[in-house]
């Protein structure tokens, strides 16, 4: 086994816990990627890797990291997000990376700071270790996965590897398969009136009340028709409407945003096709109702075979590090996963466990990031190769 060091695979969480990187596409101010970018690109270069820096957007970096293979091995990339969401519904300090309990306690800690650190602390487990790697490692630490991931998108321009190894928060469960997500916005079209005349106005806002119907449908009798494994059902709801001129005026439009959660395999054709069915059976039942939807971007979901190649070298490391079978799930959330895998670069989702992503209180466990941190070291030996 490669021990890891612990220590320095704390003081590499924490460092990065106190650094702000709020997504500033997310919240407008944020502070970007820029700092912890340059804290990556210093440390990467300390553990002696080549490092470069790609840029994904005016200020905010990607740490690319390559410690290059001596033959034939197999590559391999460890990856991860070093933008973290908004802290205004935190109490506190949310950058403090106050440790108790065996947790630690900040914004990105667990959504994925945790997850990098273990990164780096199995590559440093790894050098210490005297391993020489006969395929390359690369180290991917991109930005803006919380948004729209251009980071993700850029380091699949540059870096292709023959598998990767996504650290998002697991519970050190192995994750291989999540959902994916499509934005709509459907729109009703009326005829603006006065309000008193009934027989010239068309109501708009009405008339998406039956889309509402449909949508509430949806959910209730169509999605759940199909069921995935890992997943369970798609699903969608309303996220945004708005509508109306005035009180006394018919609303001649309105506006609809909804998102739908995708299984792995639903296309956004098939999304779309579903509500050109729905919309022509409100319009079939009522002449006077005209809707129409537009998709305005989508992810795809994402899976992985249990077979494949990296995802059985990571449960044979997993085995003797953890002393039992791993526990294979699924996530709902979408994951910069999806991006690799249409890449072409096979990938499974592996991290440490905690609570409170997104939320006023985030925490990761300590022992987690460790034990990911070996598990990682061992897959990246065996993969590689001596
Ligand atoms: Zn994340």
């Amino acid at each position: 086994m490669i021990p890891i060091d612990i220590p320095l695979t704390h003081a590499y969480l924490k460092g990065m816990v106190q650094i702000n990187s709020v997504n500033p596409g997310l919240v407008p101010g944020g502070a970007g990627e820029a700092e912890i970018a340059a804290w990556l690109a210093r440390t990467c270069r300390e553990l002696g890797l080549d490092v470069q820096l790609q840029e994904t957007a005016p200020g905010r970096p990607n740490v690319l990291a390559c410690w290059p293979g001596r033959g034939k091995g197999k590559s391999l990339l460890l990856t991860g997000h070093t933008d973290v969401v908004g802290t205004a519904n935190m109490p506190g300090d949310p950058f403090d990376g106050r440790v108790d309990d065996g947790r630690l306690y900040g914004r990105g800690s667990l959504d994925m700071k945790g997850g990098l650190a273990a990164i780096l602390g199995a590559v440093a487990a790894l050098r210490t270790d005297g391993f020489h790697p006969a395929g390359d490692i690369w180290l991917g630490f991109v930005t803006d996965e919380e948004y729209l991931s251009v980071g993700m998108d850029a380091l699949v321009q540059q870096v292709h590897t023959d598998a990767a190894i996504l650290t998002e928060p697991t519970g050190l469960d192995i994750c291989i398969a999540h959902k994916g997500f499509a934005w709509l916005t459907l729109t009703t079209h009326g005829k603006a009136a006065h309000g008193s005349l009934y027989e010239t106005g068309v109501d708009a806002i009405a008339h998406m009340g039956r889309v509402l119907g449909a949508l509430e449908r949806l959910n209730r009798e169509i999605l759940p028709q199909r069921q995935h494994a890992l997943l369970g059902r798609a699903s969608a709801h309303a996220s945004l409407i708005s509508g109306g001129l005035g009180l006394s005026t018919y609303p001649d439009r309105c506006t609809l945003q909804v998102e739908h959660r995708l299984l792995p395999d639903d296309t956004p054709e098939d999304v779309l096709e579903l509500w050109h069915r729905l919309l022509g059976e409100l319009q079939a039942a009522d002449l006077q109702v005209s809707a129409e939807v537009k998709l305005d971007f989508t992810r795809p979901g994402y899976e992985i075979n249990r077979d494949a190649p990296i995802v059985q070298a990571l449960h044979h490391a997993y085995v003797p590090v953890m002393g039992a079978a791993p526990n294979y799930s699924g996530l709902y959330a979408w994951l910069d996963s999806a991006i690799l895998g249409r890449s072409g670069i096979p990938t499974v989702i592996f991290g440490p466990g905690g609570e409170g992503m997104h939320a006023a209180v985030e925490y990761v466990n300590l022992d987690d990031v460790y034990q990911c941190a070996a598990v990682l070291a061992q897959t990246a030996a065996a993969w590689t190769g001596n």
